[in-house]
């Protein structure tokens, strides 16, 4: 069930009710940047409708989801010069999930990063910033598609 628009933060920046720096948008899903980057670049991924965590998605939107991921991975590769790139989805509370609107992290590791898959937070990134991130990231997956 959809709850009122103005109980997720997801829903509310998809409703345009609160900023957020987007990189692509579709029927199904849309991207936008981490406010509290892990890495410079670090993106979600989030479907257009609320559902909680991807035990709730639909086939259709978890693979809507995935696809944009994966562009954005291609698109974060050539736009950002990282190593490579991590998925991560929490997927519960115990699992870390805070926003309880399903996301998908996509996150670009650096040379010295390791493997690790999720690390802390380097802070809250400025507005600006993520503006011409999510910018950059914008036209290199026009560009790739
Ligand atoms: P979780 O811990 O639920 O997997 O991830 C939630 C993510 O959403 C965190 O990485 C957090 O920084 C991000 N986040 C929380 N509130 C906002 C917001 O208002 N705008 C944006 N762009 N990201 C947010
Ligand atoms: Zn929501």
């Amino acid at each position: 069930m959809q709850p009122p628009v103005s109980s997720c933060v997801f829903c509310r920046i998809m409703a345009g009710l609160e900023p957020a720096s987007f990189v692509y948008t579709d029927e199904l899903a849309a991207a936008f940047m981490d406010i509290n980057p892990v890495t410079r670049g670090h993106a979600l991924v989030v479907p257009r409708a609320h559902v909680v965590d991807i035990y709730e998605a639909s086939d259709e939107l978890a693979a809507a989801m995935f696809v944009v991921a994966a562009r954005l991975a291609r698109a974060m590769k050539g736009a950002l010069g990282c190593d490579g790139v991590n998925f991560w989805m929490a997927n519960e509370p115990p699992a870390g999930q805070v926003v309880m609107h399903a996301h998908l992290h996509v996150i670009p590791r650096y040379v010295g990063d390791g493997f690790g898959l999720r690390r802390g937070s380097t802070g809250r990134a400025s507005r600006a910033e993520l503006d011409e991130l999510a910018q950059r990231l914008s036209r290199a997956l026009e560009a790739k598609r």
